[in-house]
């Protein structure tokens, strides 16, 4: 996966947690491996980087990522924790009052293509409204 498509800083500021170089390589080393990867993976890589560094650093912030659902954590049978990034989709809102785009969150969205007889061969998928801010402004207007 190419992590330009993320901006590390922006997952960790969304959430409100500042953005210090541990946590962005913790952060780029999860979304670029994908390996689903244990304390002690991270931590045998990112030592490298970081001859200080600890286990328990590693742990600390990958819990703060778990709490803040940027990372889910997997329980592997033999209880070996290992932690997953995990991906959050963007839809585009195009706002058509103010004409600003926002990114939309998205879970999951389920097409059934089985229903679909036309032959797909791309998905471009967005939203377009009104949004929040122009939503307020026009209710402050009618109050005046
Ligand atoms: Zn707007």
């Amino acid at each position: 996966m190419i992590v330009d498509v993320y901006n590390l800083k922006k997952i960790l500021l969304d959430k409100g947690i500042k953005p210090s170089y541990i946590r962005l390589k913790i952060l780029e080393y999860l979304i670029t491996r994908e390996n689903h990867p244990t304390v002690d993976e991270i931590y045998k890589e990112l030592k490298n980087i970081f001859p200080t560094l600890s286990k328990t650093t590693i742990y600390l912030n990958l819990n703060l990522f778990v709490k803040n659902d940027i990372v889910k954590v997997l329980n592997v049978d033999n209880n070996e924790q290992r932690f997953d990034f995990i991906k959050q989709e963007h839809i585009n809102f195009f706002c058509e009052k103010c004409k600003k785009i926002y990114d939309i969150t998205i879970k999951e969205i389920k097409i059934k293509y089985e229903e679909i007889e036309h032959e797909i061969n791309d998905t471009v998928l967005y939203f377009k409204g009104v949004c929040k801010e122009c939503k307020n402004q026009k209710i402050t207007n009618l109050n005046n």
